[in-house]
């Protein structure tokens, strides 16, 4: 499970239009990654799918059930954001869990997920320690474990690596391409950084101002753009 539907998706912050109609078919287990200049909708485009921004118009269906009206905790989604936002006075093992148990889960179902979690996430002798205690690699994988406990249909990410120094976030490239290989789960990646979009996506979703360029293959983008923007935009000759 992990598909994702948007028809004619429409958001208006007041006056003004930021995504004036995306249709867009994500599949199950696909790692698509949204492309795009700082302020297209990246993000927006992505808390609409989270149901962190409701929709001035369209719909969203995930699974094949509408959610266009559905709260985010009704979506089965996982969102990784930019900043880790764990919590400093927490073990890691408390911030993994934090979702479960705000969800009520029973205390060794918890520790189940988040063993299971940790181990995943290269994490497990690190359980007792506090986020401040940890590198910047640790932390967002401390984060990533925080949305893999919640075994969503499919994980957001919005820029998650855009906080940490260059040579981490090839590492954390690869770790998250890795993870998608495990986890066989779709992903839906937001940056604006082309390389991570070539290097790790099955389908790119190129957007400018709001408004779907193209969508395809790195390569299909890379050998043909559709337009001058897609070409700029992915460093294709053409
Ligand atoms: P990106 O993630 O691609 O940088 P965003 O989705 O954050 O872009 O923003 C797209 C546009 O929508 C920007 O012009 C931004 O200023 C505007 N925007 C985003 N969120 C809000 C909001 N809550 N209220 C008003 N305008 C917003
Ligand atoms: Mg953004």
């Amino acid at each position: 499970m992990g598909s994702i539907t948007l028809q004619q998706v429409r958001k208006s912050f007041g006056e003004v239009e930021v995504i004036p109609g995306v249709d867009l078919e994500i599949h199950d287990g696909e790692f698509v990654v949204f492309v795009g200049p700082s302020g297209c909708g990246k993000s927006t485009l992505l808390r609409l799918i989270a149901g962190l921004e409701d929709v001035t118009s369209g719909r969203i269906v995930i699974d094949g059930r509408d959610v266009t009206q559905a709260p985010p905790s009704q979506r089965k989604l996982a969102m990784v954001f930019q900043s880790y936002a764990l919590y400093p006075h927490m073990s890691v093992r408390k911030n993994i869990a934090f979702p479960l148990k705000m969800a009520g889960m029973a205390a060794d179902e918890q520790e189940r997920r988040v063993q299971h979690a940790a181990g995943i996430l290269n994490l497990t002798d690190y359980l007792d320690r506090r986020p401040g205690q940890l590198s910047g690699g640790q932390r967002q994988r401390v984060a990533i474990g925080r949305a893999i406990v919640r075994e969503p249909s499919a994980f957001l990410f919005d820029e998650p690596l855009s906080n940490l120094d260059a040579a981490l976030r090839v590492n954390m490239r690869v770790e998250i391409s890795e993870l998608h290989k495990k986890l066989a789960t779709t992903m839906v990646y937001v940056t604006h950084d082309q390389v991570e979009a070539m290097t790790m996506a099955d389908k790119i979703v190129v957007l400018r101002a709001g408004r779907v360029e193209q969508v395809g293959s790195p390569l299909e983008l890379y050998r043909k753009p559709a337009n001058r923007f897609v070409a700029g935009f992915i460093g294709s000759p053409n």
